[in-house]
């Protein structure tokens, strides 16, 4: 292949691809980015519904402040669209022992909390006096927390939160690859206690925006300046089917647009799909192909319950409430939205963001509509003491919402990387964290490595 149509091809068009894209773009490069579906964000997606304003995606970012997605603010004109979310969102809940809990913000709060008893939080203080133990075998989640902070903390705090994260089970997934910072704590610090001191001084001090944010009109406004900022370089209904690379230089991508089929020519390919996508597109590279396929992805239903103010008898004054496996709730996790941002419900009603599915409750995930809002319903009204008929019910669904960083998470993606041809590259939720910022930080990487090679 002599002259290419474009120096990088990119596949997909969420959050992970158009940041690889912008990055592309910003360095000089010509790109041309491909998403399948009619619109770009592929994840993030906010729709107006009868007065309410629906994140059928992600609700909110957080931006500890280091974050590339925090620089790249500035750079889409989204400065003074950030909208932070209200200090309600402080407040969380626990659903334990039948009962709506908040979970403790202060020392004060901390000793007098029923969430855990005395010899839970004695065994919680007591951790920087847990000997570190780095050698030996990959821990997951639920064997570390046990481990330095007690079955009580594991039970009560981290099993709802890696619910509410990645709709998964502490004891599924990878402590190095899940949440590596809690893996970096213990090495450097001996302690979680010492390390999170640490972590909070350097939070203070850095710049940028933190906590949890969004935009007056959703988080579409950012896929939507990310295009903006793309212009014609970014094609919808653009299905990528298929490529080949030949003498291992560049690449010739078949494109499906409008039912016919055109072929693009690039230096470089960037796939920003999930694992799976990007195995379907790489079985010519068939071991890396074989790899994206192990990783598991967990099923979510959501649904959306706008009710007048009255008829819930809880205050909705917090994030949501998260549910400990132990409860045994149905549901996974329920965020109070229009607590969090303005305009989220129409006037003197609320918006409520429920979850059901993840790892756990796969068969929830899949449920006909009326089962799903018959169980929603049942447990709104015994959790937030919820009355009457909602005003507005929608469901949404995700079949692979969240990759799962399982054992043997960070040696599958190193095999995978090895395995590619060169000047293949990707980017997506399943390489460097499944928040939103950590998708679009993969795709600057894959930018990175891109412009390397070129
Ligand atoms: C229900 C839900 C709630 C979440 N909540 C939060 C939250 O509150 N905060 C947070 O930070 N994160 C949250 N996340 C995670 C976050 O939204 C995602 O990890 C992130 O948006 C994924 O971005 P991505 O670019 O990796 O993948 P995607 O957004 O999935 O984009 C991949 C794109 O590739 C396209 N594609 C695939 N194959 C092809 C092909 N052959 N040709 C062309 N295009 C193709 C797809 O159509 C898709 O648009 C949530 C995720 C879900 C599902």
């Amino acid at each position: 292949m002599g002259e290419f149509d474009c120096d990088t091809i990119v596949v997909g068009g969420g959050i992970s691809g158009l940041a690889a894209a912008m990055a592309l773009k910003k360095a000089g490069q010509t790109v041309r980015l491909m998403e399948s579906r009619g619109y770009l964000g592929g994840a993030i997606h906010t729709v107006r519904d009868q007065g309410y304003l629906i994140e059928l995606g992600p609700n909110s970012l957080v931006a500890s402040g280091s974050d590339p997605l925090g620089d790249w603010i500035p750079e889409l004109g989204l400065s003074s669209r950030l909208l932070t979310a209200s200090p309600l969102s402080r407040n969380r809940f626990v659903f334990h022992r039948n009962r709506l809990l908040p979970v403790p913000l202060t020392p004060g709060a901390f000793l007098t909390t029923p969430l855990l008893s005395f010899r839970g939080k004695v065994r919680l203080l007591g951790e920087w006096r847990v000997p570190r133990e780095l050698d030996g075998f990959e821990e997951t989640v639920g064997h570390f927390v046990r481990r330095r902070l007690g079955d009580e903390v594991l039970d009560v705090f981290v099993d709802p939160f890696v619910k509410g994260v990645y709709a998964s089970d502490p004891d599924m997934l990878s402590l190095k690859s899940a949440f590596p910072a809690l893996d970096d704590m213990e090495r450097e610090h001996g302690s979680l206690l010492k390390g999170g001191l640490s972590l909070l001084m350097k939070k203070r001090a850095s710049h940028g925006p933190k906590g949890l944010f969004s935009f007056p009109s959703g988080l579409s406004e950012l896929a939507s300046a990310c295009a903006d900022f793309l212009g014609d370089d970014a094609g919808i209904h653009a299905d990528v089917t298929k490529w080949a690379s030949e003498n291992g230089e560049g690449f010739r991508v078949g494109i499906l647009y409008d039912e016919e089929e055109y072929y693009l020519t690039s230096r470089n390919l960037i796939l920003a799909t999930s694992a799976h996508e990007a195995a379907e597109l790489l079985s010519p590279a068939e071991k890396a192909a074989d790899r994206l396929k192990e990783i598991p992805y967990a099923p979510i239903a959501i649904a959306y319950v706008g009710v007048r103010k009255e008829q819930v008898a809880h205050a909705l004054d917090g994030f949501g409430v998260l549910f400990p496996s132990a409860s045994r709730r149905k549901l996974l996790g329920v965020i109070f939205s229009s607590s969090l941002f303005p305009d989220r419900a129409p006037e003197g009603h609320v918006l409520l963001t429920v979850f059901v599915g993840g790892m756990t409750g796969q068969k929830l995930a899949y449920a006909f509509d009326e089962d799903l809002e018959r169980i929603v319903m049942g447990e709104l009204r015994e959790i937030l003491g919820l009355s009457g008929t909602p005003d507005f019910f929608r469901i949404q669904r995700w079949a692979n919402a969240i990759p799962q960083y399982t054992l043997g998470h960070g040696e599958r993606i190193r095999d995978i990387w090895e395995n590619l041809p060169p000047g293949l590259y990707l980017a997506g939720n399943y390489l460097e964290g499944v928040s939103v910022s950590k998708a679009f930080s993969s795709g600057l990487s894959a930018a990175k490595m891109a412009l390397w090679h070129s």
